[in-house]
C-alpha cells in the first residue's frame, strides 16, 4: 500500500509542487483547497498522471469544523495519513500604524490557528498508528522579521514554537515534526511585487536568485522519508543563504 500525505492549500504554488513531488515519490495523495477553481483540477491531474490516487478534500484552515470533516474524508478514504504539510498560508501586509485588528487576525487565523485546526485532528490517527511526519512551513521573516509583516512574521514564528513543543510531546510515539522556512520564492504570493523589487531583493541574496517550489519541495520530500528519521523539532531554511 502507498503511504498517504495531506497538503494543505495545495492547488497552487509551493503546496502544489509539494503534492506533485511527494506523488513522484510514490504517495497516494489528499489536497486541500478552499475553492473550487481551474487550478484544483489541473493540479488533481497531473497527481493522477503520475500512477497515484488524489482525493482533494474542500475545507477553509482557519475553520475547526472543516477540518475535522475534511481530515475524516482523507481517513475514510485512504485509512490513514502518513505525511502532514501544513502549507496554507495568506499575507495581508502594511505597516502597523495601518494594520486593522481584522488584518491582524486573519493572518493569525489561516497561518497559525489554521496548523493548529488540522494538526489537533490528524494526531489523532497518528498517535494510534504510532508513527508520523509532520512538515509546517514557517518562513524567514518569522525569524527575522520584516516590516510591514507583523501578522504575518508573528504566526510564522508562532509555527515555529509550535513545531518544536509538538517535537518534545510526540517523540515518544515516532511522530516527527519539522518546519520549513523558506526565504523568497517565486510564486503568486510575491509576483504581487514590482520587478524592481524582485531584482532588488535576488541581489542581496547570496545565491542571487529567488528560490523555486521545487528547492522548497525538495526539502519537504526528505523530511518526510527514512533519510530524515533522525532529525525533529528543527526549522530547515531554504532561502539561498539570505538569513544565516
Ligand atoms: P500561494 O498564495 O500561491 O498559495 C497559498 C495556498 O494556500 C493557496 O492555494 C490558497 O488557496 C491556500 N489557502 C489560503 N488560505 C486558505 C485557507 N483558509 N484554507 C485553505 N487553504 C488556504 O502562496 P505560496 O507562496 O505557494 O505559499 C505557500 C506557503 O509558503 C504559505 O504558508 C506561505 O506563507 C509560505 N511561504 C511562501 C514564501 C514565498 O516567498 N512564496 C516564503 C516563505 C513562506
Amino acid at each position: 500500500m502507498n503511504k498517504v500525505a495531506l497538503i494543505t492549500g495545495a492547488t497552487r504554488g509551493i503546496g502544489r509542487q509539494i503534492a506533485l513531488t511527494l506523488a513522484q515519490e510514490g504517495y497516494d495523495i489528499a489536497i486541500n483547497y478552499r475553492t473550487e477553481n481551474d487550478e484544483l483540477e489541473e493540479t488533481k491531474k497531473i497527481i493522477e498522471e503520475r500512477n497515484v490516487k488524489c482525493l482533494a478534500v474542500q475545507g477553509d484552515v482557519s475553520n475547526y469544523d472543516d477540518c475535522e470533516r475534511f481530515v475524516k474524508e482523507v481517513i475514510d478514504k485512504f485509512g490513514t495519513i502518513d505525511v502532514l504539510v501544513n502549507n496554507a498560508g495568506i499575507t495581508k501586509d502594511t505597516l502597523l500604524m495601518r494594520m486593522k485588528k481584522e488584518d491582524f487576525e486573519q493572518v493569525i487565523d489561516v497561518n497559525l490557528v489554521g496548523t493548529f485546526n488540522v494538526t489537533k485532528n490528524v494526531v489523532t490517527y497518528m498517535m494510534k498508528a504510532r508513527t508520523g511526519r509532520i512538515i509546517n512551513i514557517s518562513s524567514v521573516v518569522g525569524i527575522a522579521g520584516n516590516a510591514g509583516q507583523a501578522n504575518y512574521s508573528a504566526s510564522k514564528a508562532g509555527i515555529i514554537g509550535f513545531t518544536k513543543s509538538l517535537a518534545k510531546e510526540l517523540a515518544s510515539r515516532n511522530i516527527l515534526v519539522n518546519a520549513v522556512a523558506p526565504g523568497f520564492i517565486e510564486t503568486s504570493m510575491t509576483d504581487v511585487l514590482k520587478d524592481e523589487i524582485k531584482e532588488e531583493i535576488a541581489k542581496s541574496i547570496p545565491l542571487k536568485r529567488m528560490g523555486t517550489t521545487e528547492d522548497v519541495a525538495k526539502v519537504v520530500k526528505f523530511l518526510a522519508s527514512e533519510d530524515s528519521s533522525y532529525i525533529t523539532g528543527q526549522v530547515i531554511h531554504v532561502d539561498g543563504g539570505m538569513l544565516m
